[in-house]
């Protein structure tokens, strides 16, 4: 374990819709001390809030962390939210929470500043900091899980825009008219580029009378998800074609990016980026083909490095960019 004490620190706190990771993580990005637990989210907001203060808790009492300087907590939540306010609006995969005062709730209790973000712009700070995207000043991040989220960091500050909702590229529309996405429009880039939405096509097609290997997968497993489609692109016709286009979809976003931010890299993230060579060949050969020829000044597309951890370590980088003490990473925040 790394000794911390001569450094600021701050716990990152990774709110998910199943479990709960937190962390101590000093200015290099590095952990110090993690704690996860499911998240409970049945229980509702105040018994959700009630198992984060334990994490905070936890993870000050350990020795390690107890002697460093705490400059604060930073947690990063899924859905819209409003940062200024420290207040989570309405996160689809924590049922119940309606406006909740997440910063205010937690601070009070652990004593301690609280920032607020989206979690795919944390993810996008973390691995600015410490991952893939180190000393890297211009780059987007795609998060690819049940959903598809992003963040972007442009001239190494995080772009939040006029209504702090900037950087949800996950619901760009790559397909006018095109199929339904969760929050209401048609076509959005989720609705073919998310872990969630490949694995229905992929059942669709086969309600439809497509044959494929996966429906003995979905026998025996009562469901498919999308590295089943991921690992069966290679040799089944339908998982093929459902992964390809997904990919094709997500090369659209990339260019629809180069051509809005000008990022230096796109890093491909979450759940989705395990399929590694799966995912990054096909995202560039259709990048590739549908970018502008014959212009080298490119971004590079790579895979995310820091896994599980981009989140916490995003959230709590968050918090020590605007305590703004010591050097400054890339990605901050403020
Ligand atoms: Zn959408």
């Amino acid at each position: 374990m790394t000794d911390i004490t001569a450094y600021d620190s701050a716990i990152g706190v990774d709110l998910g819709g199943t479990r709960i990771k937190a962390g101590a993580v000093d200015r290099d990005g590095r952990v110090v001390a993690r704690v996860t637990i499911d998240t409970e989210a049945d229980g509702g907001p105040d018994h959700v809030i009630d198992r984060i203060v334990a994490v905070i808790e936890e993870l000050l009492d350990t020795p390690a962390v107890s002697k460093a300087p705490m400059v604060g907590v930073g947690i990063g939540a899924p859905g819209a939210l409003s940062q200024s306010r420290g207040v989570v609006i309405s996160p689809p995969n924590l049922p119940g929470w309606r406006e909740v005062a997440i910063a205010t709730k937690v601070g009070t209790r652990v004593k301690l500043p609280i920032l607020l973000e989206n979690d795919a712009n944390c993810a996008a700070v973390g691995e600015s900091l410490a991952g893939a995207g180190r000393g890297i000043r211009d780059l987007v991040m795609f998060t690819l899980g049940t959903g598809v989220g992003s963040g972007i960091i442009l001239e190494g500050r995080l772009l939040r825009g006029h209504f702090e909702s900037a950087g949800e590229l996950g619901h760009t529309i790559v397909q006018p008219d095109g199929r339904a996405c969760l929050c209401g429009q048609r076509g959005c880039l989720e609705a073919y580029a998310s872990a969630g939405h490949i694995a229905r096509r992929v059942r669709e097609a086969m309600e439809a009378g497509e044959t494929s290997s996966l429906a003995d997968t979905l026998a025996e497993r009562g469901e498919i998800d999308a590295q089943d489609v991921a690992a069966a692109s290679e040799h089944d016709v339908l998982a093929g074609r459902i992964w390809d286009d997904a990919c094709r979809y997500l090369a659209i976003a990339c260019v629809n990016a180069q051509h809005a931010m000008n990022p230096q890299r796109v890093i491909l993230g979450g759940g989705m980026s395990a399929a590694g060579d799966r995912l990054l060949t096909p995202v560039r050969e259709h990048f590739n083909r549908l970018t502008w020829p014959g212009v080298n000044d490119r971004p590079e597309i790579v895979l995310a490095s820091l896994g599980d951890d981009a989140g916490l370590i995003g959230a709590a980088a968050v918090m020590l960019s605007k305590a703004g003490t010591g050097d400054r990473a890339p990605g901050r925040a403020d």
